[in-house]
């Protein structure tokens, strides 16, 4: 692989029981991209994040991190060398606070968290720095969402997976969190933004991937697949 490559799968398979729901994904990332790994329900994202993470074993294939294979490794060994997903459903913990709920993503790391690198985080999400105190079950859908992604931003990720952040959450919010998502890109952060919404997704990404049934059956730049207007309707529901 490049020296520029973040992430590379190579035939990467996949499964729960005796059929894999990956078959054979091959897909890269660079560094610094923010990609969109698009597809309707069940066609398997989620397993592949699942996969990347360390959360389930591939049946076969190759996961490159930044040059090292890490396939089949425990999920806390992938997380230490920077893979760190931003799990659908946000798991917030309702009772602790703002902050402490993203202070819990630097729980990994050796060296405790400077001051301020939750000072420039704070800088992409002003929603959330006016709440720091206020318990996370008060906020709303989007800001959790937003708290999330900033606890996962304290893992100092090389390579952030997001499972659909914009499940859920009213349109005019949805728009708000893609314009950080871009934002955190340019930052030069490394993003994968798994997604059902291919429009919106679409619209903030580098590059795409779309999945039917564990299959790549569409791979470019957001701008060649925006254009595919047969594409879109075949596998992505019209938007
Ligand atoms: P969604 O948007 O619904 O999460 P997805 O694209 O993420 O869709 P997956 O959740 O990866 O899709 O599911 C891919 C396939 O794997 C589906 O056929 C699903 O039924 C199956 N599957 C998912 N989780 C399990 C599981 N725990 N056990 C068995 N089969 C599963």
């Amino acid at each position: 692989p490049g020296a520029m490559e973040r992430l590379i799968t190579r035939k990467l398979c996949a499964g729960y029981g005796a059929a894999d729901v990956l078959q054979e994904v091959d897909l890269r990332i660079g560094q610094g991209e923010l990609v969109a790994l698009l597809g309707a329900n069940g066609a398997g994202k989620s397993t592949f994040l699942k996969t990347l993470s360390g959360l389930m074993s591939p049946s076969a294939g190759e996961i490159i991190l930044e040059d090292r294979n890490i396939e089949g490794r425990p999920a806390h060994q992938i997380v230490e060398r920077g893979l760190v997903l931003v799990p659908e459903g946000r798991q917030v913990f309702p009772d602790l606070t703002v902050a402490q709920n993203i202070e819990l993503g630097a729980y990994k790391r050796k060296e405790r968290p400077d001051p301020s690198e939750l000072e420039a985080i704070l800088t992409r999400f002003p929603r959330l720095r006016e709440r720091m105190n206020t318990p996370a079950g008060l906020l709303s859908g989007g800001e959790q969402q937003m708290m999330a992604i900033a606890r996962g931003l304290m893992a100092k990720p090389r390579l952030l997976l997001l499972d659909e952040p914009s499940l859920g959450l009213a349109p005019a919010m949805i728009e708000e969190l893609y314009a950080i998502l871009a934002e955190l890109r340019d930052d030069g952060i490394t993003i994968l933004l798994v997604d059902q919404m291919a429009t919106l997704a679409l619209a903030v990404a580098d590059r795409a991937y779309v999945l039917e049934q564990g299959r790549v059956v569409a791979e470019g730049t957001a701008e060649e697949l925006q254009g595919d207007e047969a594409l879109i309707a075949a596998y992505l529901g019209g938007g």
